[in-house]
């Protein structure tokens, strides 16, 4: 890690840049997760490197969906496995839902990898791409799936999506959730519910959001209201609102 001092304006962005940095030297991350990165930063800068008032609505459906959720799944590409290991762990935990490695690039030995990563940061079953199992409607290696997770599933979080795939599983008739901060991505608009934020801000708030509702049986009229097209409007507005404060 470089030695960025914790007074810098930009520390918790440098930070993440570390992470993802050697994210990539340890064989977990690809090259072109930093292209995704790069892209989410310029995002965050946007809606102002804080969780807004749009995020926590969606984090609260978010909660509510994914405690409903009857097989719900926690899909990991090599982005959010650098940058936030233990809040992925914490909500697998929190929901009862097992985590799955699914990635665009699999250059050596990467998914391997990722699960290591996840193992060593306390995960327990980490499931992995299979052949015997297909996503329909999709042809990069992202099809490859386990029948017991992404397959089974009725519920899919999936931060940091690809817009093929998000439709792919909408399609097939699958709820998706994401964490994006592009309110203008083709994931962030075809997802069930999609939360506008930084995922390390978002997955501790959504693990405390579930942990909150788990006692009580989650109030489901909730998604009936929900429009994430509503969310995602609010977003843009807050965006285009920013240069004037
Ligand atoms: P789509 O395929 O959905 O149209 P895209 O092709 O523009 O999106 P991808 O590279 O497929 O983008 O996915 C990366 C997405 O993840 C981008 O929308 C980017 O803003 C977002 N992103 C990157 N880093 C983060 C982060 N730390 N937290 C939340 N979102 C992020
Ligand atoms: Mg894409």
């Amino acid at each position: 890690m470089s030695d960025v001092p914790k007074t810098h304006p930009r520390y918790l962005s440098l930070t993440l840049r570390d992470k993802i940095v050697a994210g990539v030297a340890q064989g977990i991350t690809s090259t072109h997760g930093l292209i995704a990165h790069g892209r989410g930063e310029a995002f965050d800068y946007l809606v102002g490197e804080a969780t807004q008032p749009f995020a926590m609505e969606a984090i609260h459906a978010a909660a509510v969906m994914l405690l409903s959720a009857e097989h719900p799944i926690i899909s990991v590409n090599g982005n959010v496995a650098a940058l936030a290991p233990e809040g992925l762990i914490e909500l697998g935990q929190v929901l009862n839902a097992p985590l799955e490695v699914n990635i665009f690039h699999t250059e050596t030995g990467r998914e391997q990898k990722i699960r290591e990563h996840l193992q060593k940061h306390g995960a327990s079953g980490v499931l992995m791409p299979t052949t015997e199992a297909q996503l329909s409607y999709i042809d990069s290696n992202r099809k490859f799936v386990h029948p017991e997770g992404i397959l089974k599933a009725d519920v899919v979080f999936v931060p940091l999506e690809d817009g093929d795939r998000c439709e792919a599983l909408r399609k097939m008739g699958k709820d998706v959730v994401t964490v994006d901060l592009n309110p203008m991505s083709r994931t962030a608009k075809q997802a069930s519910i999609t939360i506008v934020d930084n995922v390390v801000r978002a997955l501790p708030l959504l693990c405390e959001k579930s942990r909150e509702l788990s006692s009580d049986v989650p109030a489901q009229d909730l998604l009936k209201r929900y429009s994430n097209a509503a969310v995602l409007q609010a977003a843009l507005q807050h965006i285009s609102r920013s240069g004037n404060d």
